[in-house]
This record gives structure tokens, sequence and C-alpha cells, in this order.
């Protein structure tokens, strides 16, 4: 059957670019600092290879949403980052409107390379920030300053990017309440359309997690952070930014459309190391390593998988991670929209457990749907865990 332009079903496309100028103390993404430029041409190029293999597959679609992530994109050489979005628009057919983000770090632009993707169709930036305070960022190990920040977001502005969002981190060593709003009216101050707000967690195999006992004494306790979690939510509220998932907030009508893909179980690709798809109902993600994924696709008769993991979904996983999902969203989950997809009540399956979070005020029911208040929200890993029986957390309810 043939598909007419607007028939055409609606795909996200996400690529992974796993280097960064130097290594943050608490990161755990997958990127590390390139041993040379060569190694970042290569990984470019094995990324449209394996994209172009695609082609085929992709036929029945067009792609509504780009995100280049990392990692930090634009640590790429500026003609590297150049030839990955070409490709891309090659390769992929956009539909018209397509949102189309690349991350970066503010000590990795220019003006030049700015204007360049502007004109190439980016048309959404989005910066790691973290804080505005100099001194929180050095204890990061961001490789940016507050000052540098200010500089590369006016560059953006001049390039004419008027879709902007900036990440902020809270619960980072030497933030005090004080400090996380003084950062956040900094924030409102220049006035990105889109904030991100993360939780610092501390992940094994990073230098925090090795210094964790250090780490944690300049770090707010969990009361704090929940205190400075609450008060970010109402401030920026009341600076027009609703808050539209767990740690994302908005101007209206700028929500991004690309990671929504992923909060509403929508179709996505995904190139690159560690990148992960859902596609035709299979979840699946690719090798974490470079030095085998570049092999990988540079030779057509390598023995080395490129496919880490792979599973076809069952009605009841489809099921657990549509809710989980759904409560990441101020949205929340609508019960009948629940049924019209999986012909089951949400209330007979999942009942007993909620009508707890409702009473404890963890979870509200209005206008017809279950959402998360920012008690909730703030537990949300505990209350899904609960919900969807991972394993007994049930404990951990009225700590608020
Ligand atoms: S810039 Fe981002 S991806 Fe790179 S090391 Fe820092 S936190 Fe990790």
């Amino acid at each position: 059957m043939q598909f007419s332009y607007s028939d055409k079903k609606r795909l996200g496309l996400y690529v992974h670019v796993p280097f960064c100028r130097s290594k943050c103390a608490y990161c755990d993404f997958n990127s590390s600092v390139p041993q040379s430029a060569d190694i970042m041409s290569r990984y470019v190029s094995a990324v449209i290879s394996h994209m172009e293999s695609y082609k085929n597959i992709i036929k029945e679609y067009e792609v509504d949403s780009v995100f280049i992530g990392g990692g930090t994109p634009t640590a790429l050489p500026k003609e590297e980052l150049v030839r990955l979005v070409r490709a891309i628009k090659k390769i992929f057919p956009l539909s018209k409107g397509a949102e189309f983000t690349v991350e970066a770090n503010p000590a990795t632009v220019s003006l030049a390379s700015l204007k360049q993707l502007r004109r190439l169709g980016v048309n959404r930036l989005s910066f790691g920030m973290q804080s505005a305070d100099n001194r929180e960022l050095k204890a990061l190990s961001r490789a940016h300053t507050r000052e540098q920040f200010i500089e590369s977001y006016r560059l953006a502005r001049e390039a004419k990017f008027d879709n902007i969002n900036v990440d902020v981190m809270f619960g980072i060593p030497y933030q005090t309440y004080d400090s996380l709003l003084k950062t956040l009216r900094f924030l409102t101050r220049i006035g990105p359309e889109h904030i991100s707000l993360y939780n610092l967690k501390i992940e094994p195999g990073t230098p925090f997690h090795n210094n964790m006992k250090a780490v944690k004494e300049v770090c707010a306790d969990e009361e704090m952070e929940y205190a400075m979690y609450t008060a970010a939510i109402e401030y920026l509220a009341s600076c027009g930014y609703y808050q539209y998932e767990i740690s994302n907030f908005a101007r209206h009508g700028f929500a991004c459309a690309h990671n929504l893909k992923y909060w509403n179980c929508e179709e996505y690709l995904g190139f690159g190391v560690s990148a992960h798809s859902y596609f035709n109902g299979n979840r699946f993600s690719f090798i974490p390593d470079v030095r085998k994924y570049i092999p990988a696709i540079e030779d057509m008769n390598s023995s080395i998988e490129l496919t880490a993991d792979s599973e076809q979904l069952e009605s009841r996983e489809r099921m657990g991670e549509y809710i989980m999902l759904r409560f990441r969203l101020n949205d929340g989950l609508d019960p009948n929209v629940f049924f019209e997809k999986f012909g089951v009540s949400f209330e007979i399956l999942y009942g007993g457990k909620v009508q707890k979070y409702l009473k404890n005020g963890f979870m509200i029911f209005n206008g017809g749907r279950y959402a998360l208040t920012p008690a909730g929200m703030f537990v949300s890993n505990y209350i899904l865990s609960d919900i969807l029986e991972f394993e007994d957390l049930g404990a951990y309810v009225g700590n608020f």
C-alpha cells in the first residue's frame, strides 16, 4: 500500500554523540573525552551509514522530531556536526515544522556554528547550564562558567534560536535553597522557552560515588531537596513556566515534542552507541562501546553484534511501561484511555495501590485522570515501584 505524505506514520529520531570536552564528576552517561579528531569523524561516518541502512525500514514514516544528544554534540568539530545534520535531513523524510534539537555545552559553541545549525534547520537548542553559581559549577567539574553560559545564550539568540531549553540541577554540592532560587531567578530573567530541572543522583562508577561521604556532606538533605523542588515548581509557575513532566517546565507551546514521544510510548529510533529505540512494538538498544560500534559498521564482515538487547514487549509489560511513563506527566493517566489501549480496567488491576496514594496526598484524581502531586513526583520512583510491584517499597510512603 502506498502512503501519501500526510498518511505517513510519525517517528522520533535520536542520535547519540558520546564525546565531551571533559568529564563531569557526577556523570554516568555514555560519554568520554575523545582521543582524536579522527575518532569523531569515523564515529559520525559510522552513525550515518547505520542510519542509511534503515532507509527501507522507515519508508512508511516521516520524522517529526529529531534530537542529537550526548555527551556533547557541540564537542564535535563544527564540520562533523554539520555533516551529521545534513545526513539526517537527507536520509529521513522530516515533516514540515519538525522539532530539531541539538544539545550544547556552553563552552563549545560559537556564533558561526550556531548560525550554521540554524540555517540547516536546527530549531531548538538545549544548553546544559546546571547552575548559575560558579562555585557550584566548579564542584560539578563543569567545563564552563556562568559567564560562558551567558555569552553562549546570547549568541544563540543572535543566531535566531527562538526555542531554547536550559538544564538546571538541584541537590548539588554547596547549593542552598536560596542559591537554587537565585539560579532560577537568573534564568527566568533571561527567559528560555523551556527549563529542565533534575535532581542530582549519585551514580556508581562516578567520582561523586567514589567520594560519596564528602559529597553528601556538602549537599542538601532529602527534606531540603524536597523543599527546593516544590519551591522551584511554585516559582517557575509564577513566571509562566508550566510543569508538564516531573523534571520539565515550559512556556505554553514549548513542551519538548521529542521527549513527549518517549513519555507517550510513541515510536522512535535511536542511532549511535547506547541509543535506545522503540519501533514496531520492539525495544532495543545498540552496544555502548565506541571502539566496537565503529568497526561493527565499517567492516561489513565484522562479527561484532551491534544490538545490545532487544525485546518484544508483552501486553503486561507494555501496560507497566505505559503507567510508568504516564505518571511522569502532569496530565497523568486517563483510565478510559487505558481501557481503550489494553482492554482491561486500570482500577481493577491497580486500584488498591492507587487508593493508598490518593489518601496520602501523593496522587490526585482530577478531571477523570490520576496524576502524581508534587510530593508524589518527588518520590515517583518509589511509588511506581510499589504500584508495579518491582519490589516492596510501600514502607517508604508517608515520609513526606
Ligand atoms: S557535559 Fe553532560 S554528558 Fe558530558 S560529562 Fe558533563 S554531564 Fe556528562
